[in-house]
Formats: C-alpha cells, structure tokens, sequence
C-alpha cells in the first residue's frame, strides 16, 4: 500500500521519520506491533495514519482523561474523525458516539484503561467494527517500570477478548527488561519490534556547576523573550519561591506542583498551552503528556533523581525538531539531598535501587566526554561520532582540567585529620588557617597544613565537591555532613590515576551560536513576514480557543516566510500543511505573504 499520499494529505508530511512506515505497513497487515520510541518521534502519526485508512475504528488507550480532549481536537484538526470515551463524557456525547460507532464513521476513539475493566463495556465493543487497539504510554502496565498503573493490568484481556485485532503498543521509556514484561503482559504475537534511536539531535546538552542559580537561570530566559521553556525545582517550596521571584522580573511565569489544587494545576497547564505565559516552573508532577511542541528550554534548577527523570524532562524541548536547548544545574548539596531521600524509602530493593540511580546520574554530570554519548549510552545506544557538536563538552563550553596533584593534597589531609570534619574545616587546613578549633586538635602540625595556599577557598570548594560528586568521598550522616573517603577514593589515592575537574567557562554560548550549531542548514527567511505570520496566527488562535501550535508550527510558518508560496499548489509544498489546514487557513496566510509582498516589492526574495 502506497501510504505517501495519506502522509501528505493528513498530515502534511512529505516523508516518513523513522520506523512510522514499517509499524503502519505492519499494523495494515494485522500484525501487533510493541515500539520504543523518543518523545517527539512520532507515536502518535503511527497509530492515526492507519486508523485513517483502514476500516473500522482505532482504539486508543490513553492514561491521562484530561488529555484526551487535546489528543482529539489535535486529530479533528488535521482531518480525521475522532472521539473520547471516559468518565466525564456527558450522555449526549454517549449517544453520538453510539451512532459513529454503529455508522462506522469514526477513525479513533480514545478511552482510559479502566473502561476496559467494566464487562459492559468489553461485549458493547464486541459489537463494534474495530480496526486495531493502539495502547499508548505502553509501560505503564509493567511493575518493573516507573509509572506503573494498575489500571493497565485490565490490558491483558485484549488479545484473548478481541483475538481478530491487533495491538500496538508505544512508550518512550523501557528498558529490556520492562521490553520483555510489556510483551508478556500485553500477550502480543509475534509484534513487530520496534526500538528507535534516542538521540534527539536537536536538543543541546549543558551542564554546570550552581553559582547563584537564580541569576544563571534568568540569564537563559533573557534569550528566549516570548518562547516556551520549563523550569524544573526539586521541591514544592522552590518552585513557588522560583515563581515569585521570576514573576517580580518581570516574567509571565506558572508554577505548578501536586501541592496546588487540580483546577490552579489545569489553569497552569493551559495558560502554557496557549502561550498565556512564557515560564512552567515545576516539580516532576509536570509531566506526562505535556505534548507542547514549542518548548525551546528545560533547565533543571536541581539536580534530577534518575538518568531516567533527566532524559524524559529534557525531552519535553523541541518536539517540534526545531533547535531547543536542557541546561542542568547542581551542585554537591544536591547529591546530599537525593540522597537523604532515598535513604529514607523502607524497602531496601527500592532503596538500593534509589541509590544506583543516584550515582549514575552522578557519574553523568561529572564524566568527561560528551553528554550526548553518555546519555546514549545509559540507554544502551552508542554514538559513534566522536564530536556531536552540541553539547557544552564538544563545543568547549566546559574546560578539563586537571586537578590530580589537588585531589591528592586534599584527600590526604581528610585522612590525616581521621574522617571527621566537614568541608569548611578541610578548607581551613589547606589554606593554613590557625582557628582555635584548628589548634586545639593539634592539626597546624599536620604534613599538608597550609599546603594549599596557593589557590584561593573557592577553588577548594570546588574540588571538595567535585571529589564528593565523583565518589571519592561521601557524607554518611546528612546532620553532621562530615567527609570520609570511598573505598573508590582509598584506590585512587594509590594509583597513578588522573583527576579531572570540569568548569563552565567564563563565555557561555550565546542563544544564536547554539541555534546555528544545530541547524544543519542555515535557513534564511524573511524575518519581518514571520512575524507578520507569526501574529496572524495569534488572532486565529485566541478566536478558536486552540493553542497556536495547533493552527501551524514555527517550523511551517518560517518555511513560508522563506518560500513565499503564492497559491495552493505551492502551500501543499510545505512540510507540515495538509489538506485540512489549507482548507481552514491557506487562504488567510497567502494573504498575509500577499500583503508582505505588495507592501515591499523591492524586497522580496529572502533575507535572513
Ligand atoms: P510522540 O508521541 O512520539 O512524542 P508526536 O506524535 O507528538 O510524538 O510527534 C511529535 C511531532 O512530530 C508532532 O508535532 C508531529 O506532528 C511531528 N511528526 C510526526 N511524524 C512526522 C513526520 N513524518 N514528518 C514530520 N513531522 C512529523
Ligand atoms: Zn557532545
């Protein structure tokens, strides 16, 4: 089956990314399908490309009921049929869709997991034409995962009950592991296996040391003025305290955790949605299925508790494929703190567990090679490149330095001084200070007493921290934070080993440096036309109550800055505008481009 021309005329796409061609031909074929894709890789066009064409209705299983509605109107908007079912479906909204279904005239429908543990429910659909089952979130139904739902246990009973159809299943998060659980649970066929690569090259990876994070953070924000980022803090208390503060900046700021009502929750979520404001500041309870696409930056004020966590945040940036950039900040209290957390859990499985992933992130933060290919290599992928020129460690944001001789000195006087003081007294040792406590313990005689003079306390801060993030030392008891060496630590000290510390250079990148790093080809379009574009958009947006990006993306409306198409023909040619939208809004973007044109004959032509 040629499935190009449905690309086009949906969607607007002119090409497939990878893997949507062999899961749709799969799903035509009628065989079940499990695949692991990045968020932003295209889950969703794999299951409503073939809902479109194949007979009978697709239906989809979705966590969330407060998404459904976005999920529904995003696939009315690009031409398809489709409808909810869940508990707040009025019985008008029942009765119509009883009809759809018996008309065969729905491609989707989407319902929450739990309707298919109502029996009712099961043998209405019996009744029903139904193409395939789409199960989204897919992981949610293994224990070994970490959003595991009870609900989705209910999913099992597909395969047996409704043995003619088949299952897809989608997630962004599994490992092999949890792979081989979902399929069990689900009982799949012989699916179709899908694993995508988790490389988001449009994404630029930073990470940096917290000096006044605050002001580190606004630095960031100043460069992106009226776009979309998030924020997110560890704690509830620091979102609101991180709110306020941006907000008397003069920022259009939401905060939004589990501490706030379901309602002030929702308002934040949609204002962001809607470009009301600029900022989501947010503890992790800002999540699944923010499905955003213009979100320019995540920055973690904290530091996250999981390669896990880190990876699905930052993937909330530039679904859209457009150039986003993750910034990470952290510092050793961090660790301390996560740490505290975790060993409070009373299950010593999870609690263990806990741990590794704490120190796994810890190694993330202060390795020495690109981030990209950490990253990628947690999840089991390996990036070959040697320079992904988008991250701070290959474009030589960050400087390596060698601190070996430092490391020595300081570890040794920790020995020397018997493990029991905290970093401001090692500090005063190597710096030479004579305090009274200093004195008392006789520690002036210590070999190593002042031999750090040389550099200044804030450099030895540094160090002590960057020993205590690499394992060389830990702090056992978080109220009396005192340093003792790791059994790594102990090694290191014997061997010929080198040490090295990263520093953020003085010079960060500036917004349009990373954006060109990005950007394969530089395209040029015309700026003013954009915006033109761009507020047109906005009017058309407030007046039907959608997001904006609903209406078209920045990517769309930039290639039509750049390509200045005059008719129809010439708008199809655009990625991202299908039949649908030209129906409903070509007319009204050529006559923007049109008055842009007429208004300066001169210049036409592009300019960046
Ligand atoms: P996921 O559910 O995997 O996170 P989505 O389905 O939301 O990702 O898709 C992310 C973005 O990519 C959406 O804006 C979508 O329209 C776009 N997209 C999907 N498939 C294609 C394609 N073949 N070509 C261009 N853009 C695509
Ligand atoms: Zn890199």
């Amino acid at each position: 089956m040629d499935l190009l021309p449905a690309l086009s005329a949906l969607f607007g796409y002119t090409a497939f990314r990878p893997y949507q061609q062999e899961i749709i031909t799969s799903l035509c074929r009628g065989q079940d399908v499990f695949a692991v894709m990045p968020t932003g890789g295209g889950k969703s066009l794999c299951y409503q490309l073939p809902a479109h064409v194949l007979h009978g209705v697709c239906v989809v299983i979705s966590p969330l009921i407060s998404l459904m509605k976005d999920q529904v109107e995003n696939a009315r908007a690009n031409g398809l049929s489709a409808a909810y079912f869940n508990s707040t479906s009025t019985q008008a909204e029942r009765r119509q869709l009883h009809h759809d279904l018996q008309d065969n005239t729905l491609d989707l429908l989407y319902i929450s997991p739990e309707r298919l543990g109502s029996a009712a429910f099961v043998n209405y659909m019996k009744q029903v034409n139904i193409a395939f089952f789409a199960i989204d979130e897919a992981h949610c139904i293994s224990q070994w995962g970490h959003d595991f739902r009870p609900d989705y246990l209910a999913l099992s009973l597909l395969a047996e009950e409704f043995p003619q159809c088949p299952v897809a299943a989608f997630t962004a998060t599994a490992t092999q592991q949890v792979t081989s659980d979902i399929i069990d649970q689900l009982h799949l066929r012989s699916p179709l296996e899908v694993r995508a690569s988790f490389n988001r090259p449009n994404l630029y990876y930073q990470i940096m040391p917290k000096r006044d994070v605050k002001k580190q953070v606004l630095y960031v924000l100043r460069q992106y003025a009226d776009e979309s980022g998030i924020i997110y803090c560890s704690t509830r208390k620091k979102v609101d305290e991180y709110a306020a503060w941006l907000a008397e900046q003069g920022i259009k700021v939401r905060a939004y955790h589990a501490g706030l009502s379901e309602e002030e929750r929702s308002l934040a979520q949609e204002d962001f949605r809607h470009d009301v404001c600029q900022v989501i500041v947010a503890t992790v309870a800002f999540g699944m299925g923010i499905d955003k696409p213009n979100v320019r930056y995540v920055l973690h004020a904290d530091m996250p508790r999981s390669m896990e966590a880190y990876y699905q945040e930052t993937g909330r940036a530039g679904r859209d494929g457009s150039p986003a950039r993750c910034v990470l900040f952290f510092d050793a209290q961090d660790i301390a703190q996560l740490l505290r957390f975790a060993a409070a859990e009373e299950d010593e499985t999870r609690r263990d567990a806990a741990k590794a992933q704490i120190y796994a992130m810890l190694d993330f933060v202060q390795t020495d090679c690109c981030r990209r290919k950490s990253l990628l290599a947690y999840f089991g992928e390996d990036y070959a490149e040697h320079n992904c020129g988008a991250c701070d460690v290959c474009t030589g944001e960050v400087a390596r330095d060698d601190a070996t001789q430092s490391a020595h000195l300081a570890l040794q006087l920790i020995q020397a001084s018997g493990c029991r003081f905290g970093k401001m007294y090692i500090v005063d040792l190597l710096m030479g200070v004579s305090s009274d406590r200093i004195v008392e313990n006789g520690h002036t005689e210590l070999a190593g007493f002042g031999a750090g003079k040389h550099a200044t306390r804030k450099f030895w801060l540094f160090l002590l921290s960057a020993l205590l993030t690499q394992g060389m030392t830990a702090i056992h008891d978080p109220e009396y934070p005192t340093l003792s060496i790791t059994a790594k630590g102990k090694l290191f000290m014997r061997s010929d080993d080198h040490f090295f510390i990263l520093q953020a250079a003085e010079k960060q990148l500036q917004r349009k440096q990373i954006t060109k790093k990005l950007e394969n080809e530089v395209s040029s379009y015309n700026a003013e036309l954009f915006e033109a574009l761009r507020s047109r958009r906005h009017e058309l947006a407030l007046a039907e109550h959608v997001p904006a990006y609903m209406i078209a993306s920045d990517a769309v409306l930039r290639a039509m800055a750049a390509l200045l198409p005059r008719n129809r023909r010439q708008m199809l040619e655009i990625n991202g505008m299908g039949e649908k939208k030209w129906e409903k809004y070509g007319e009204i973007f050529l006559g923007v481009i049109d008055k842009h044109c007429r208004a300066l004959p001169e210049r036409r032509g592009t300019q960046a």
